[in-house]
C-alpha cells in the first residue's frame, strides 16, 4: 500500500491497523512529505528493524519516470508509471518568478471534450490521493515548487474525494503548506455538489469554458448537454462567494473558424458582463490527427482587444512545452483501455 496521500491521522489509523505505533506514524509522516525520503532506509530516527517491516507492508512510490522530455522553453513532461501499469503524465512549467506544476487526476478521462488529447483515451481509472501525491513529490524532489494546477489527465472534481485528501496535504501548514492562492483546480463543469464541497478550501478555480453559447459548447463539450452554460453561471458566482476567492478564471481555447469569431467575443462579453471573471485565451495546440486549428494571432489579437473594451479581465495564455506535447489539452498517455 502506498502511504503517500495519507494524512498524519489517517497514517496512525493504517499503522496502528498494522501493527505500528502512533509514535511510528510521527516518525515517519515527515520523511514522507518535508523531507522527501525515496525509502524507509533513510528514516533515520525510525528503528531499523521497523523500517524493516514497514518496507514489507507498505511503499512510498512515486511511480516509475518512463519518459523525462525537455522542451527546449525548460517545460518538462514526465511518464509515470504506476504500481498497476497504467501511465500518466505530468508537467512542470518554469516562469521567471514562479514554478508551476500540472497534476493529473485520472488515467484518462470520460468527459470526450472534442479538442482534447486526452479525451480520446477514454476514462480509465481514478487516481488515488497517494498517486496525485506522488506527481506533486516527483516534482518537489527536483524543484521548489510554488503553484499547482490540476489541468492534467482527467476531471479532477470526478476523482473529488482523492482530490480533497490530496488538497488537504498540500494546503495544511505542517506539511506542504502552499497557499490556497497558489493552487487552481479546472473543471469542465460538473454541477453534482461537488464544487459547493471544494469551495472550503478556497482554492482558485478555473472552468473550461470555450464557447460563449450552448450550441457551440455542447458541439466541443458533450457535458454541455447535461450542464449548460445558464446552470454553471450562477453556481459558479456561488463558489467565488463561498471560497473566497477573487474571480472564477474561464478557459478558452480559441480554435479556428469554430470559435474565434468578433460575435463570439461579443456574446462572450455579454454573459460575463457583471460576473467576476477573468478570461484566460488560450490558443490552440495541434496534437497528431486533431481535426482543429490554431486561430491565427490577428484573430486572437481581436478576440483579446473586444474583451477588453468590454472591461472583461483577460489574459492570453503564453504556450509552453508544445514541443513535447505538454501544453493545454495535448497530455495522453500510452494507457489503453482494457475493454
Ligand atoms: S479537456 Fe479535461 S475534461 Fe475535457 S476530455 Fe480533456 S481532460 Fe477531460
Amino acid at each position: 500500500m502506498n502511504i503517500l496521500g495519507f494524512s498524519l491521522p489517517k497514517l496512525v489509523e493504517i499503522f496502528e491497523q498494522n501493527g505500528f505505533s502512533k509514535l511510528d506514524a510521527k516518525r515517519v509522516f515527515p520523511w514522507l512529505h518535508i523531507k522527501l525520503a525515496k525509502t524507509f532506509d533513510e528514516m533515520s530516527d525510525v528503528p531499523q528493524k521497523v523500517r524493516q517491516e514497514l518496507k514489507e507492508k507498505f511503499s512510498i512510490s512515486v511511480g516509475q519516470c518512463e519518459i523525462l522530455q525537455k522542451s527546449a522553453d525548460g517545460t518538462q513532461k514526465a511518464l509515470l508509471k504506476l504500481e498497476d501499469g497504467n501511465l500518466i503524465e505530468t508537467v512542470f512549467i518554469p516562469e521567471e518568478k514562479r514554478n508551476t506544476i500540472c497534476v493529473s487526476s485520472q488515467v484518462g478521462c470520460a468527459m470526450g471534450c472534442k479538442f482534447c488529447h486526452t479525451g480520446t483515451q477514454g476514462f480509465i481509472r481514478n487516481l488515488s490521493a497517494a498517486e496525485i501525491m506522488s506527481q506533486v513529490i516527483f516534482w518537489k524532489r527536483k524543484f521548489p515548487i510554488s503553484n499547482i494546477v490540476f489541468m492534467g489527465m482527467g476531471e479532477p472534481l470526478l476523482n473529488y474525494e482523492n482530490l480533497s485528501a490530496a488538497l488537504e496535504l498540500l494546503l495544511a501548514e505542517k506539511v506542504h503548506n502552499f497557499s490556497r492562492t497558489k493552487i487552481t483546480v479546472s473543471t469542465c463543469g460538473i454541477l453534482e455538489g461537488q464544487l459547493q464541497q471544494l469551495a472550503k478550501f478556497g482554492v482558485k478555480l478555473a472552468v473550461s469554458l470555450h464557447a460563449p453559447n450552448d450550441n457551440i459548447r455542447s458541439q466541443l463539450m458533450p457535458i454541455n448537454r447535461k450542464y449548460n452554460i445558464v446552470a454553471l453561471l450562477p453556481i459558479l458566482k456561488e463558489y467565488k462567494k463561498s471560497s473566497n476567492t477573487e474571480y472564477i478564471t474561464f478557459e478558452y481555447l480559441l480554435l479556428k473558424d469554430v470559435n474565434d469569431s468578433a460575435e463570439c467575443a461579443e456574446e462572450l462579453a455579454k454573459i460575463l458582463k457583471n460576473f467576476p471573471a477573468k478570461v484566460n485565451l488560450i490558443p490552440y495546440n495541434d496534437w497528431p490527427d486533431s481535426k482543429f486549428h490554431r486561430s491565427t494571432q490577428e484573430i486572437i489579437d481581436k478576440f483579446f482587444s473586444i474583451l477588453f473594451k468590454h472591461k472583461i479581465r483577460v489574459t492570453t495564455r503564453k504556450a509552453r512545452g508544445t514541443d513535447i506535447l505538454a501544453a493545454c489539452g495535448q497530455l495522453k498517455s500510452k494507457s489503453k483501455r482494457n475493454n
